[in-house]
């Protein structure tokens, strides 16, 4: 006799089987097309189908790539549940196919397929294990506890347990002969079972895993088990959910959200990975990001109607301002921490910031301090409250081009100023050219542009205010003048090839300037090149135009701002720069790279008074400085630069640890 079995082997009535299972997919069905429907309430519809998605979608989802983000132990927990599950779901429709379509599960084929599903069934039941173990032992302070979490753990193991029990039930009243490839459930004790009684209990167990099977499938829609579905959408979408709704569907009355937000809020998974990085609820502040999003969760599935029943079935328990205070979106510093770490990879400083121009849009209150600052941003054009005049004032003594001097200039080569003749515009910034501290970056780059003999300039007291705490603030109104004020500062003064002292200028230039179209009141932002100074540099040092010496060795650590980092993936090149300096040895701190603790001063932090919480960001980032044992501490943005200075004087160690920006250092290391 070959190798295989019978599909309802003493099972009877089949027709309520049947019946049962069209009941549970009904209930799955109506579930999911609930939300399929409230998805389709919000705009900017689904993306072409593209390779780009494509890839992102096998690599994330089903490789799992971002499963392993921030903690590999939950990594490889989910990877043994996910693909154990679709094993047993695979095999389970083989079998259906076997019976009703192709006859196929028989001798050397049954085998194979018999030991497989053993594998997936034990990877399932040990993978749930080790999550009951972290959640209720080791007690994963990430983990949020609801009920709904246990019922999950308790309703999966208890259809895979049963799943074991009922094979090995059937192999007891059978005893063929390759019950060896079943090896796990034929070695499981049943207490003694013969034969005769295996084979009259087979039914009753048999049932009773049928009705937890069935049950799980009509669930899944109702719990947090959809982001069986979702989490592979939300990947897909993730480029849609980067909290920029095309400027042709926003409607800023605040709930309006795109259909990949409510993928998004379906997807989130509570893990709380989010949470864990985020530098907001390190330093003990009232905010986290999953709590967030559970709230515009609440919130829009609350506003977008539908059926209360179900609304009910899928929301937690709870009105959304319970869950979450409005006013925290000001502690999110935009760091984009938690999105390196989201599994499902939801945006929620994204998802935060499109909030804050919501609430901007509404007139709720924002804090006074940044309110101050944006009325400068509008009055003084810089957040400063500083007059145009002091813009240039930290090149008074440096003689640099000022390529503002010339009105007539349309191009390269039309000059009618002999200063006017740089081809690269140094973009300097708000903070880089008002702040005293960060005028030394400022100082240090033009140093080193000269002695690299760059032909550049400034737009001194002309140059304008990017922008960026206007956007990060949700401003978008005065966004929206600031890009086409400076676009028009670029155009007039025939300006294409840029280089920002600050990050944020930079990533505000390179990345938001080309989300807007240009238009009859407002030049393309295309034509611009944007480059941070450490590419410049960089740039310079391989053409040898720029030669350091090792005038003695230096232990220092690199900070890596957020927005050149992990905005822009620029983490090698400071590395790179510092590396080629004779006599440096670079120790990383704990968090370095993708992993790098923000200092706080991103997201329009800078520009608030001081929020709650047991410690401030830059006080955590300068300890682990200071662990490392360095003598310098080396960042590449004026912000950074800013916060840790004050950081490092707060702790006291003036003596121990000295803060500098790159160019700084590079001076001081620069070749006669
Ligand atoms: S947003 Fe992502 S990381 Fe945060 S709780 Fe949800 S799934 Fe986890
Ligand atoms: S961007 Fe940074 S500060 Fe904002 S929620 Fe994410 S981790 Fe927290």
């Amino acid at each position: 006799m070959l190798p295989g079995r019978p599909l309802f082997w003493q099972i009877q009535p089949i027709w309520l089987f049947y019946s049962l299972a069209f009941i549970a997919v009904c209930i799955f069905a109506a579930g999911l097309i609930y939300r399929i429907r409230l998805w389709k309430t919000g705009t900017g519809g689904f993306p072409r189908i593209n390779s780009r998605h494509l890839i992102r979608l096998f690599s994330e989802a089903l490789l799992g790539k971002k499963i392993w983000s921030g903690d590999f132990a939950a990594g490889f927990m989910h990877f043994l549940i996910f693909w154990g599950f679709a094993g047993l779901f695979v095999g389970t429709v083989l079998l259906s196919v076997h019976e009703y379509i192709i006859t196929f599960l028989s001798g050397t084929i049954y085998l194979v397929y018999s030991a497989t599903l053993e594998i997936a069934g034990a990877m399932l039941v040990l993978s749930l294990g080790w999550a009951v173990v972290r959640r209720y032992v080791q007690r994963v302070s990430r983990l949020e506890n609801r009920g709904s979490d246990a019922a999950v753990l308790i309703w999966i193991g208890g259809a895979a347990v049963s799943g074991f029990w009922v094979e090995a039930v059937r192999l007891t009243a059978l005893q063929p002969q390759w019950q060896g490839w079943s090896f796990i459930a034929a070695a499981m004790p049943l207490a003694g079972m013969g034969s005769h009684t295996a084979t009259v209990w087979y039914p009753v167990f048999w049932w009773v895993h049928a009705l937890l099977s069935l049950g799980l499938i009509a669930f899944i829609p109702y719990s947090k088990l959809v982001h069986m579905m979702t989490a592979p959408a939300a990947i897909y979408l993730s480029d849609r959910t980067a909290g920029i709704i095309p400027v042709d569907e926003r409607i800023p009355d605040g709930e309006v959200h795109t259909v990949a937000d409510f993928v998004g809020f379906d997807a989130c998974t509570r893990c709380g990975r989010c949470a864990e990085v985020c530098p907001a609820t390190r330093a003990g502040e009232p905010f986290s990001p999953r709590e967030y999003l559970l709230w515009a969760q609440q919130r829009a599935y609350e506003n977008a109607g539908g059926n209360a029943i179900l609304r009910r079935g899928i929301l937690a328990t709870g009105t959304a301002d319970a869950l979450f205070n409005l006013h925290r979106i000001w502690h999110c510093t935009t760091c984009n921490a938690c999105i390196e770490v989201c599994p499902v990879s939801l945006r929620p400083p994204d998802a935060i910031r499109q909030r804050r121009s919501a609430v901007v849009e509404a007139g709720v209150e924002m804090p006074e301090m940044l309110a101050q600052s944006l009325k400068n941003v509008f009055k003084y054009d810089n957040p400063w409250e500083a007059t145009k005049k002091k813009r240039a004032k930290w090149s008074k003594d440096l003689d640099l081009t000022d390529l503002s001097k010339n009105k007539k200039r349309t191009g390269k080569t039309e000059t009618t100023d002999a200063k006017a003749t740089g081809d690269i515009c140094y973009f300097v910034g708000c903070t880089t050219a008002l702040d005293t501290r960060a005028q030394g970056l400022a100082r240090s780059f033009a140093f080193l542009l000269n002695r690299a003999g760059v032909a550049f300039g400034t737009l001194g007291k002309k140059e304008p205010c990017c922008g960026d705490i206007a956007r990060r603030g949700g401003e978008d109104g005065l966004f929206e003048m600031k890009r086409e004020d400076a676009l028009d500062v670029f155009n007039k003064y025939a300006i294409t090839d840029v280089v920002t002292s600050s990050p944020h200028c930079y990533h505000t230039l390179k990345h938001d300037y080309p989300l807007y179209p240009a238009g009859p009141a407002c030049v393309d932002s295309s034509n611009l090149r944007i480059r941070h100074y450490t590419e410049f540099i960089w740039e310079l040092m391989e053409k040898g135009r720029l030669v350091f010496d090792g005038s003695g060795p230096v232990t220092i650590t690199y900070h890596d701002p957020c927005y050149l980092g992990r905005h822009h993936r620029l983490f090698d090149l400071p590395r790179n720069i510092l590396a080629a300096v004779p006599g440096v040895t670079l120790v990383e701190m704990e968090h370095h790279r993708e992993d790098s603790l923000c200092c706080g001063g991103g997201g329009d932090r800078m520009w608030q008074e001081e929020l709650d919480g047991e410690m401030k960001m830059s006080a955590l980032r300068i300890e682990e400085a200071r662990e490392t044992g360095a003598r310098l501490l080396i960042t590449a943005c004026p912000l950074c630069l800013i916060m840790l200075e004050d950081a490092r004087k707060a702790a006291g160690l003036e003596k121990d640890l000295e803060v500098l920006d790159l160019n700084e250092f590079l001076v001081r290391r620069i070749s006669d």
